[in-house]
C-alpha cells in the first residue's frame, strides 16, 4: 500500500505501530482527527506519511521551538524539504521561509501559536497549497488541560483560511474532558478520536512517605542499578541534591532552565553516556529526550498536576524492561502544594502592580506600546521593585493569557545559518584561512538547503568533527558573514515582554473568568487529584493514573506499592492462612502445584509461604511443602 511505501522509502521502517495506520486513513478520507498517543508512540509519522502521500504542504503547529528544530533538522536529512517559523525569527527570515513555502514546493512548515496570527504570515500563506492543518500538543487548546496557551486559539483563524483542509490533533496527555473540548475549539465537524491504551506495564508506580528525603533517595539509588531522572520543582535544589549524591559517590549532573546552553549539552551528554548515573532536575529537562534505559525516576517534590506526573515518570522504562517511579512524600508535603496555588495565581492586585511596574520600568507612556518588543530579565526586574521571583514570573504569565503582554521565556535559539553566495562564488574565494575552509566545509557537508534558506547548525557537533573550538567557530562565521558571504544568526538565550495593547493603567486590566478565576480553579483541582493519588493507599497507583485519564482499566498491576500491601496483608490475613495449614495438616509432603486449589494470587502466595517459613511453620524443599512439626 501507498503509506507503506513511503514508511519504508523515508524511514526504512516495515510496517505501522499502534494507531498510526488508523489515523492516517482516518486523515486521508479528509475527516478532522484527534489521536491520543503516549510519548514516543510515534506521533511523528502520523501525520508525516499521509502528507508526504499528498500534493501540497502540511502546517504543523508546536510550541517548543527546540524541537522543530529537531524535526526540520530529521527531515531534512530525509531529503524532504521543511522550514519552520517561531518568535524571534528576522522578518526577512520569515519571508524566506513562507516564500520556499508558496514556490519551493517544501511539504513541511513548523510554526509555533504566537506567530499564526501575524499579519506576514496570514497574508502569505493564503498563496500556498495546504493538504494538512496539524496541531502537536493539542491539549495546549484547552484551558481545561494543564498546559493552556491562548495562541493555540488562532488556529480557528487559520482553518478558515482553508476550508476543505482537515485537521489531525495529537497529544500524550488528555483527561476526557480535554479531549472533548480540543475537537470543540479546533471545530471538528464530528467527533472523531483515536486512542490507545497509555497503560505501561513494565513501569512500577511506588509512593513512599518519608522524614529524610535525601536518606530514602540514598536509599533507593543505592539499592538498584541502573540510569535515573531525580525531579524537584526548585533550581537551587537540584544542584544541593547532585552535590548530595555525588559527595556519596554516585555519579550525577544537574539541569534547570537557568543555565546556559553549554552547560546544559554538556549535562544532558554526561548523563546520556552514562558518564552520570544521575540527572538532577526540574521539569525542564526531558522533553524530547529518548534514553531507553532509564531505570528509575524518582519525584522528590509532589508535580502540579497528574499530566505532568506522568510524562515525568513515564521516561523511565522506555526499553520495556522493569523500571520504577517513585515519589517521595514527605509529613509537610501537602501544605507547600497548597502554597503553590497562591504562588501560580497570585492576587489580582498584586498582578495590576506588577504591569504598572513593567510600564515603569520601560518608560511606556498611556496610550503607547503596541508592538514593542523589550528584553527582559526577571532578577532585575524583581530587584529593582522588591519583587519575589516566583510570583513575578507566574503575573507575567497572566498578563500574558490576559492580552497585555507576550512574556516569551523560553527564548533559546540554536544558531543559524545561510549562504548568501552561491558555489561558485565560494569556491573564487580563495585565500581564506584553512580552518575557515574547514568549517565551511563541515557545514557544507552536513546540512542541506543553506542556500535557499537558514539552517540550524548545532555548534557542539561542528566543534568536534572540526576540532576547532566554539569561540574560533564564531569568530569564523561572524567574519564570513561580514564579507557579504553568509547570514549567521549566533544562538542566544534572553527572555522578551511585547506589548500587545496600549498601555492601560493596572487598575483597568480586566480579568476574565476564563482567565483567572476558572483556571485557578482547574490547577487547584489538579492539584487536589495529584495530591489524593499519593495520599490514597487502596486503588493501584497504575489503575488510578489511568482512570484519571479515562481509561477504565481491568486488573490491578500487582506490582506497585498498594497493590503490594494489599498482598503482604492477605497473605497475614487468618483465613489464607488457616486453609493452607489445614491442607498441609495431614503432615504429608505437597507439591505446589497443590496449592492452586486455595485460588491466592500468586503474589499473595508466595508471601504467605516465606511468612510461614520465616516463622518456622512450614518447611519448603524444591517443589515440596510440609508442615513442620
Ligand atoms: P511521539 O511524538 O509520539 O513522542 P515520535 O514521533 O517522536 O513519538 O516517535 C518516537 C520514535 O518511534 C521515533 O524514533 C520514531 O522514528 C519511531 N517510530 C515511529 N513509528 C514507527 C514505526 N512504525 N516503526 C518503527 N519505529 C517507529
Ligand atoms: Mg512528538
Amino acid at each position: 500500500m501507498r503509506y507503506r511505501e513511503i514508511l519504508k522509502r523515508y524511514w526504512g521502517y516495515d510496517d505501522f505501530r499502534g494507531i498510526q495506520r488508523e489515523i492516517i486513513e482516518s486523515i486521508a478520507s479528509g475527516r478532522d482527527t484527534l489521536g491520543l498517543m503516549p510519548t514516543g508512540g510515534g506521533k511523528s509519522i502520523s501525520f508525516q506519511v499521509p502528507a508526504l502521500a499528498v500534493e501540497g504542504l502540511c502546517i504543523v503547529v508546536t510550541p517548543l521551538i527546540a524541537l522543530m528544530k529537531d524535526q526540520v533538522a530529521n527531515l531534512r536529512s530525509r531529503g524532504i524539504k521543511a522550514s519552520a517559523i517561531y518568535s524571534g525569527m528576522k522578518s526577512s527570515e520569515i519571508v524566506t521561509a513562507l516564500e520556499n513555502c508558496i514556490f519551493g514546493d517544501y511539504k513541511f512548515l513548523y510554526i509555533s501559536p504566537e506567530r499564526l496570527s501575524s499579519d506576514l504570515f496570514l497574508t502569505k500563506i493564503r498563496r500556498v497549497k495546504v493538504s494538512l492543518i496539524t496541531v502537536d500538543e493539542a491539549h495546549c487548546i484547552s484551558q481545561w488541560g494543564h498546559d493552556f496557551r491562548p495562541a493555540y486559539r488562532g488556529i480557528g483563524e487559520l482553518r478558515s483560511l482553508f476550508p476543505g483542509v482537515p485537521v489531525l490533533a495529537l497529544t500524550a496527555t488528555a483527561t476526557p474532558e480535554v479531549v472533548k473540548d480540543i475537537q470543540q475549539q479546533l471545530g471538528f465537524a464530528t467527533e472523531n478520536c483515536y486512542s490507545m491504551s497509555f497503560e505501561r506495564k513494565n513501569l512500577v508506580y511506588v509512593v513512599r512517605r518519608t522524614d529524610n528525603k535525601a536518606k530514602e533517595l540514598l536509599h533507593i539509588l543505592n539499592s538498584m542499578p541502573g540510569s535515573a531522572i531525580v525531579y524537584t520543582l526548585n533550581r537551587q535544589k537540584t544542584k544541593e541534591v547532585c552535590e548530595f549524591l555525588v559527595s556519596h559517590g554516585i555519579t550525577a549532573e544537574y539541569y534547570h532552565a537557568g543555565l546556559s546552553a553549554e552547560t546544559k549539552d554538556r549535562c544532558e551528554e554526561a548523563w546520556k553516556t552514562g558518564k552520570a548515573r544521575v540527572m538532577v532536575s526540574t521539569n525542564a529537562f526531558g522533553m524530547g529526550i529518548d534514553k531507553p534505559d532509564v531505570r528509575l525516576v524518582v519525584h522528590i517534590d509532589m508535580p502540579s498536576s497528574i499530566e505532568a506526573y506522568f510524562q515525568e515518570a513515564g521516561r523511565a522504562g522506555r526499553d520495556g524492561n522493569t523500571a520504577y517511579a517513585v515519589t517521595l512524600l514527605g509529613k509537610t508535603d501537602k501544605q507547600t502544594v497548597a502554597r503553590r496555588l497562591n504562588d501560580n495565581y497570585p492576587p489580582q492586585e498584586f498582578i495590576r502592580e506588577i504591569y504598572d511596574e513593567v510600564c515603569f520600568y520601560y518608560s511606556m507612556a498611556l496610550g503607547d506600546g503596541m508592538n514593542c518588543t523589550f528584553e527582559f530579565s526577571l532578577s532585575d526586574f524583581c530587584k529593582k521593585y522588591r519583587r519575589p521571583m516566583h510570583q513575578t514570573d507566574s503575573a507575567l504569565r497572566l498578563l500574558t493569557r490576559m492580552g497585555y503582554i507576550e512574556y516569551v521565556e523560553e527564548m533559546e535559539y540554536a544558531s543559524r545559518v545561510r549562504f548568501i553566495v552561491d558555489k561558485d562564488s565560494l569556491y573564487r574565494f580563495r585565500g581564506l584561512p584553512a580552518d575557515y575552509e574547514l568549517l565551511v566545509n563541515a557545514i557544507l557537508r552536513n546540512y542541506s538547503g543553506l542556500f535557499t534558506d537558514y539552517a540550524f547548525i548545532d555548534e557542539r557537533y561542528l566543534s568536534r568533527i572540526t576540532k576547532l573550538s566554539r569561540h574560533r567557530m564564531y569568530e569564523i562565521l561572524v567574519s564570513l558573514a561580514s564579507k557579504g558571504l553568509i547570514a549567521y544568526a549566533p544562538s542566544k538565550k534572553c527572555p522578551i515582554v511585547t506589548f500587545t495593547r496600549h498601555r492601560v493603567l493596572g487598575s483597568e486590566l480586566r480579568f476574565a473568568r476564563e482567565v483567572y478565576d476558572e483556571r485557578k480553579a482547574a490547577f487547584g483541582e489538579r492539584l487536589n487529584a495529584m495530591i489524593r493519588y499519593v495520599t490514597s493507599d487502596s486503588l493501584c497507583r497504575s489503575t488510578s493514573l489511568l482512570a484519571y485519564f479515562g481509561e477504565r482499566h481491568a486488573g490491578s498491576c500487582g506490582r506497585c506499592d498498594v497493590c503490594r500491601s494489599q498482598i503482604r496483608s492477605a497473605a497475614s490475613s487468618p483465613t489464607a492462612r488457616e486453609a493452607l495449614i489445614a491442607m498441609l495438616s495431614d503432615g504429608e509432603q505437597h507439591n505446589v502445584a497443590e496449592l492452586d486449589i486455595l485460588a491466592l494470587p500468586r503474589e499473595t502466595m508466595t508471601a504467605l509461604l516465606r511468612e510461614l517459613c520465616n516463622e518456622e511453620v512450614i518447611m519448603i524443599n524444591g517443589e515440596n511443602i510440609k508442615l513442620n512439626k
